[in-house]
């Protein structure tokens, strides 16, 4: 089989392997047409992951037809239309069993190591998917591979920073970053919130959340945005989607008092200078997540189905699995919002 390696630091390689193989009975081989490339794929790319080990095949993203399954997989079967979860999970320790799959003792991320133990992701012919029965659903009938792509992960983040944050309606919600996660979250509030305020400093990511319900704005003009969307009071819900330092900072300032700062973007920082007396005085709530597939999938395909939200939009480029390399370069780049290599 064809497979994308990370074989050093900002060094992908496309060569032959031999093809993936069931390991245990709860595995699944799945034939990918479709991988994502993701905004997380790009630490390890630029050797910021610590322990990663070079070799691993990335893609956390994946749908493709299932070609062999174990004999403990019931769940799905050969020739289906599947996407995956991005992390596993086994479904029987002591976080699953109380509904926390995200933090599974057992979890990987696929295309991910050091963080987790390895295992190889979907940019890739085929694929090796650990517990089946839950890493992998069908896609229904009326949703594009395209589409079903973004139910692997970044819909579900985008989603739980909503979720989570309890936004309802008729609030003000603020998403910092539109990038593809934040891109997500704009489209899960955009049918709820009264007021969507989109920042960004690039004119084609503020574009395409204007496309998708959003007012966007620069991030020098989103104080006063926020100003006049809620008649001072400040937001609702601020949705921090870009993992940086200074959005961080800025969410507090947006929140209005008793309002929810809702964190999706990835942040790795050891310490951040939490103003308790802000928190306090405001009663602020903060928030995390990482986003649950297995908890989310089913409702947003059928949001999909109903045509009631759209991803695609964000899927800007599409490219062979065998331009890789030019592939993680232009989407390192920003000349690509969101890419799927697909294979023949
Ligand atoms: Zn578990």
């Amino acid at each position: 089989m064809k497979v994308v390696r990370l074989v050093g630091k900002e060094q992908i390689r496309v060569e032959d392997a031999p093809d993936a193989q069931l390991q245990s009975d709860d595995d699944a081989i799945v034939r990918v047409t479709h991988s994502a490339i993701c905004g997380a794929d790009l630490l390890p790319y630029h050797g910021y992951t610590p322990g990663f080990e070079f070799g691993t095949i990335p893609g956390h993203e994946f749908v493709g037809e299932i070609v062999a399954v174990g004999d403990r997989v019931t769940a799905v079967k050969p020739g289906m239309r599947v996407v995956n979860t991005s992390m596993t999970s086994d479904g029987t320790c002591r976080h699953c069993r109380a509904g926390r799959p995200t933090q599974c003792e057992n979890r990987s991320l696929f295309g991910y190591s050091g963080v987790y133990p390895r295992l190889d992701g979907g940019q890739a012919e085929l694929v090796r998917v650990p517990f089946a029965n839950r890493s992998l659903f069908e896609v229904p009938e009326g949703v594009t591979n395209e589409q079903a792509v973004f139910i692997a992960d970044i819909l579900p983040t985008g989603f739980a920073g909503v979720r989570r944050a309890g936004v309802g309606f008729g609030d003000v919600v603020v998403v910092l970053g539109c990038g593809p996660v934040g891109l997500m979250s704009i489209i899960s509030s955009a049918g709820t919130a009264r007021t969507v305020i989109a920042v960004d400093g690039v004119a084609e990511r503020r574009e395409l959340a204007e496309q998708l319900g959003a007012t966007a704005v620069s991030p020098d003009d989103a104080p006063a945005a926020v100003e006049r969307a809620t008649a001072g009071l400040g937001a609702d819900v601020v949705i921090e989607a870009s993992g940086s330092v200074p959005a961080m900072k800025g969410a507090f300032d947006l929140a209005r008092p008793q309002g929810v700062v809702s964190v999706i973007g990835a942040h790795f920082e050891p310490d951040f200078p939490l103003n308790n007396g802000t928190m306090f005085e405001k009663e602020l709530t903060l928030v995390f997540s990482v986003g649950d597939p297995s908890r989310d999938r089913e409702r947003l395909l059928a949001g999909i189905q109903a045509g009631s939200i759209d991803p695609s939009p964000v899927l800007t480029h599409s490219m062979p699995l065998d331009e890789a390399q030019e592939a993680y370069r232009a989407f390192d780049a920003k000349e690509m919002t969101k890419v799927v290599l697909t294979t023949a």
